[in-house]
């Protein structure tokens, strides 16, 4: 191919490096994700890998061959690894050392003083299983998967793919016939695992920023006591719904909730009782409504929730619902849980503002403590 392959190993070596240093300070040290730090050992491992072949040729090479044969295997073991954890599943460490094992011991006893090829099928072998296993964990399977996460996917199934082919034809063709030299040479696959492990040190970079975002946004928009949307959060996407005409089919209901005098719960049963049931009236709201109806703690013991595309009987039955959830909650030391009284506010097509809807809901919610509480009062229509 013309291309001098100390010459390639060296930059390959001088990549790993930097790469492996920016992705150290820059990204792994910020989130100390276990996939980043699992990353940074695979980028380690590649990086002295490389080097141990820089010594093939010289007197040393019955040691570094197998050497570097090892530390590309245990580098390809750290991208399973760093995959794995992406997923939270523990390690299993005896299987991690049975392919650098076995690297080693088919290299061992292949000659490796002469052949730079020692251990050959093994190696290839091995480097294309475990790349293959890394993409089985990174392959999009679970809600959260993101965009990011498919130039990482593609670059390591596509190493996977071409360690394969590199076995195949190093078994048919031999380590020195001219497709394997032209295809599946060292120089090749130095280059083309250069430009992969750009791609997937920056996609991870990706992941890392893209999960900070969402634990900062989940931070921004969730009550700390229940987990339901906040007052803020509630408000933007409501006016959102609002807004967006096709999702909320036009018309829906808003129900604000207000536990029946939850002062006397703190008073009797003490401050930490009263969160419990605050925690066990979010719950039952939550368990009640669909996924993407819109549930948040307005302020103390009050809760408001917005169903798109509810009628006033359906608002209703919610709200019976959501009382007999919390009433069948489980308690501890005589808690009795209290009633609930609920406003409700229809919207239609002609609703733009929030702070009105919630206004209206507000008026009904009076008029049900008034007539006795543990009830559900609908907002004349008229205002
Ligand atoms: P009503 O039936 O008229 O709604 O009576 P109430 O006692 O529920 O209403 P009031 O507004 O007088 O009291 C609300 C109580 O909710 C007072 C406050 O101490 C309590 N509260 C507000 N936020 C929290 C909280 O986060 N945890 C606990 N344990 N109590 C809270
Ligand atoms: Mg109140
Ligand atoms: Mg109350």
């Amino acid at each position: 191919m013309g291309l001098d392959l100390v010459t390639l190993r060296v930059a390959f070596s001088l990549m790993a490096l930097l790469l492996g240093l920016l992705f150290y300070f820059f990204a792994y040290r910020t989130t100390r994700a276990p996939y980043s730090g699992w990353w940074c050992v695979a980028l380690a491992l590649f990086l002295t890998g490389a080097l141990a072949f820089l010594l093939d040729g010289t007197a040393l090479q019955r040691w570094t061959n197998p050497l570097g044969h090892v530390l590309l295997v245990s580098g390809a073991v750290s991208v399973w690894v760093s995959a794995r954890s992406l997923r939270r599943s523990p390690p299993r460490p005896l299987l991690f050392a049975a392919a650098p094992a076995a690297t080693l011991v088919a290299c061992a006893l292949d000659s490796p003083a002469t052949n730079t090829w020692a251990g050959g099928p093994v190696f290839l072998a091995s480097m294309g299983l475990l790349f293959g296993l890394a993409t089985r964990e990174m392959w999009p399977a679970e809600p959260a998967y993101t965009r990011v996460r498919i130039p990482m996917t593609a670059s390591v199934g596509l190493v996977s793919v071409f360690y394969l082919g590199r076995l195949i034809a190093f078994l048919t063709d031999g380590p020195g016939g001219p497709t394997f030299e032209l295809l599946f040479g060292s120089a090749t696959t130095t280059m083309l695992t250069m430009v992969l492990l750009v791609v997937v040190s920056f996609s991870m970079a990706g992941l890392i920023s893209e999960q900070q975002t969402r634990a900062l946004r989940m931070v921004a928009t969730r009550d700390d006591l229940t987990g339901l949307l906040n007052r803020k959060a509630f408000l933007d996407l409501a006016a959102a719904q609002l807004r967006d005409r096709a999702v909320t089919q036009g018309t829906g209901a808003l129900i604000l909730a207000d536990l029946d005098k939850f002062k006397a719960v703190n008073d009797t049963y003490g401050h930490a009782a009263g969160d419990m049931a605050l925690q066990a009236f979010g719950a039952a709201c939550q368990d009640t409504v669909r996924s993407t109806d819109l549930v948040g703690r307005y302020g103390g013991e009050e809760f408001v929730l917005l169903i798109p595309g509810a009628s006033a009987g359906r608002a209703e039955e919610i709200a019976v619902e959501v009382s007999r959830r919390l009433a069948q909650v489980p308690t501890v030391d005589g808690l009795e849980m209290p009633t609930v009284s609920y406003g409700v506010a229809l919207y239609d097509a002609g609703t733009s503002d929030v702070e009105d809807l919630i206004a209206a809901a507000d008026r009904a919610l009076y008029r049900a403590k008034s007539l006795g509480r543990n009830r559900t009062v609908h907002s004349d229509p008229r205002g």
